[in-house]
């Protein structure tokens, strides 16, 4: 089946054609700068080996949208020789309330459903809504799929969910833990339980996504149980630009001693603190851990910081979940920065991990145990691809789809 996965940001749409009997990439690329000058798609076919870049006016998603697909069926770069060929349309869509716990197909119930949930992540639901819209105008036909970072984590208990706020404004407002990357988080604890031969059923799985964004998770016998991200996607570890776990009463103080105003007061917390916010270098692991390598002693402060908030989560954890069996790096920097594993796996021997260094370096690109064979508490790093796993949701949906 050839399924269109698309992921629609406020200026960008990252989009991939799969062949999902492979699995196979058949094509993806990237438009960027929606709306903005220098507009642009960079498309990618045969894994990487055509890379090809378009210049021009690319006013909205709608637009982004209908040069991509008039790419995929060029004559010169193209891969399909129409539209017909094209199966299904799977979107990230990155907030589903309450209201999804798995992967939907699109219908207009759904859309007002989705909708209703913009009020939750005004950033990021209008650019996935965008880009239903647009393929429902532009190819009306084919089947779309919505698949959600917070589905996977609508297994959490009340009483992890909630925050100890007036129990009236969860009904009213619908303020609880959400989390997100569920996706990511799924997909990783699948690999690994099949990497190592063990039932998701009967495991105790603590995740670590660590990218720009990150969220650590306890998967309980299959089923996510707590998450450090929260309403918005800002609680929890120490990020690019996000600050994570934050003593809530700094923001009225601060918005009164520095006259903040909302606005500014968020773009403090998601944009300007974190890795950058406490370096003063970059918000890229990359260029902090360079800079904490020369010497600075800020970006050295960061790492610790960052190090420290992943290793104060496994712990708890551990404990939520009554043990851990297996602990799970992906991500950007889980699934690269040897020193990062390295740093947060170190004296963690009380907990039943004994840490592999060598295999801790060789680790990349693919699925590796990163601890002793005999280690009570397996490490794994496991590459994660959100992408795959909306393409496969999005087949399963529309085969049954076409069976009734
Ligand atoms: P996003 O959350 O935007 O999808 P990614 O998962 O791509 O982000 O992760 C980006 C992060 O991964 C950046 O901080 C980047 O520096 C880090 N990263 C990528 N490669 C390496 C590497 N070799 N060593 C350390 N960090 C890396």
């Amino acid at each position: 089946m050839k399924v269109i996965v698309l992921n629609c940001g406020s200026s960008s749409i990252k989009y991939q054609l799969f062949d999902t009997d492979g699995p196979k990439v058949i094509a993806k690329g990237l438009v960027e700068k929606i709306g903005m000058n220098g507009s642009r798609i960079r498309h990618e076919k045969q894994n990487g080996k055509e890379d090809v870049v378009f210049e021009g006016e690319i006013l909205d998603h709608q637009s982004g949208i209908e040069y991509m697909l008039g790419i995929l069926i060029s004559k010169k770069h193209g891969c399909i020789k129409s539209f017909n060929e094209i199966d299904a349309i799977g979107h990230r869509v990155v907030h589903g309330g309450e209201k999804f716990n798995s992967s939907v197909l699109i219908t207009s119930e759904v859309i007002a459903m989705l909708e209703e949930c913009i009020s939750l992540a005004p950033l990021h639901n209008p650019p996935n809504l965008s880009g239903i819209y647009a393929m429902k105008n532009l190819l009306p036909h084919v089947p779309q799929v919505g698949a959600f970072d917070t589905a996977f984590h609508q297994t959490m208990p009340d009483y992890a969910y909630l925050y100890a706020l007036p129990y009236s404004l969860y009904k009213q407002h619908g303020i609880r833990r959400y989390g997100f990357h569920g996706t990511s988080h799924k997909f990783v604890m699948q690999q690994a339980c099949s990497f190592l031969g063990l039932a998701p059923e009967q495991s105790r799985i603590i995740t670590c996504h660590m990218g720009n964004g990150g969220s650590i998770t306890a998967i309980l016998n299959g089923q996510s149980v707590d998450t450090s991200m929260g309403m918005t996607p800002v609680e929890g570890l120490v990020m690019g630009t996000r600050c994570g776990d934050l003593d809530p009463g700094i923001l009225p103080y601060l918005m009164q001693r520095e006259e903040l105003n909302i606005n500014t007061a968020n773009t403090l917390i998601n944009k300007h603190s974190g890795l950058i916010g406490i370096s003063g270098v970059s918000s890229d692991m990359r260029e902090v851990t360079a800079a904490a390598k020369n010497g600075n002693e800020r970006a050295s402060l960061a790492l610790n910081m960052f190090y420290y908030r992943i290793r104060k989560y496994i712990g708890a954890y551990t404990a939520v979940m009554g043990g851990v069996d297996v602990i799970v790096f992906t991500g950007g920097i889980g699934e690269n920065s040897t020193l990062a594993r390295a740093e947060i796996m170190k004296d963690f021997e009380f907990l039943g991990v004994d840490f592999d260094p060598a295999k801790n370096e060789q680790a990349r690109g693919e699925t590796a145990l990163i601890s002793t064979p005999s280690s009570r508490v397996k490490v794994l790093v496991v590459p994660t691809n959100e992408e795959l796993v909306i393409a496969r949701d999005t087949a399963a949906i529309v085969r049954q789809l076409n069976k009734s």
